[in-house]
């Protein structure tokens, strides 16, 4: 059995080719998520230990860890219970988004609220990252798949939705909410990539979060490489 590490839309793009030779994970932290087809387990496992007694006990092959770019410690979970165990693991990783001018990066989500210098901000940097913004004196409008459990900014929004976005409605909702600055993270991908486009479009400045540094493992971009990964192991 092949054990897909999920949460993405490259993982269930994957779960779809490989069929029912594969299992996906999922963390459990997004209430209905979508779910890949084939057979799917939900909940940590309990660290690389966890993993580790998991990968043997379900006679794992291969693991892919097809998790989002900033979902560090089941990364690390996964590069230390595969090399504790010896199974093959290769990373499914979506390239980062192609720099524009005028972007600012920085290294972490504390940076970012730190370089908020508008007063009205689109605030795109996912449920749990929204701590580091809660003492933030501007106004933002917040969207996020899940309800944040986190203290937020004094003055906001909160919008739930989950994409995937065109233009013409990011561009419709940064004029609509008078943005100012776009904050987000180097996530990659189409699914969300259109509010930079409109950010673009509009002249409004982005701060990105750069990706964590990631495990040093085989790592493509492509659900076809990861096919080609497994037939060699
Ligand atoms: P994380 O900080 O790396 O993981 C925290 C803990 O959650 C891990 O130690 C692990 O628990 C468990 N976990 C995470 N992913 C798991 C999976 N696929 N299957 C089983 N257990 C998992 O991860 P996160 O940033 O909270 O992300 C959680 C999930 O959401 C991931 O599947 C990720 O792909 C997806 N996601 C994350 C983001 C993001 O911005 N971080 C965005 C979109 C989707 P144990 O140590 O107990 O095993």
């Amino acid at each position: 059995m092949i054990l897909i590490l999920g949460g993405t839309a490259e993982a269930r793009a994957l779960a779809e080719r490989l069929g029912p030779d594969a299992i996906t994970s999922l963390a459990g932290r997004v209430k209905s998520p979508r779910l890949p087809d084939g057979p799917v387990r939900i909940g940590g496992f309990g660290g690389p230990d966890g993993l580790a007694r998991w990968l043997a006990e379900h006679d794992v092959r291969a693991v892919v860890d097809a998790t989002h770019p900033f979902a560090e410690r089941i990364s690390a979970s996964a590069a230390a219970a595969t090399a504790e165990t010896g199974v093959p693991l290769v990373r499914l990783e979506r390239p980062g988004w192609e720099p524009q001018p005028g972007w600012r990066w920085v290294e972490s989500l504390e940076e970012a609220a730190a370089a908020v210098d508008r007063d009205r901000v689109f605030l795109t940097t996912g449920r749990q990252g929204l701590a580091a913004f809660s003492a933030g004196e501007a106004w933002f409008l917040i969207r996020c798949v899940d309800p944040p459990s986190v203290p937020l900014p004094r003055h906001h929004e909160l919008i739930l939705d989950r994409g995937p976005y065109t233009l013409d409605g990011e561009l419709a909702l940064l004029r609509a909410h008078r943005i100012e600055l776009l904050v987000t993270k180097d996530s990659g991908g189409d699914h969300t990539r259109a509010k930079l486009d409109a950010a673009r479009a509009l002249g409004i400045p982005v701060v990105v979060v750069r990706r964590p540094p990631r495990p040093d493992v085989p790592t493509v971009a492509t659900v076809d490489a990861v096919q080609a990964y497994l037939r060699g192991v």
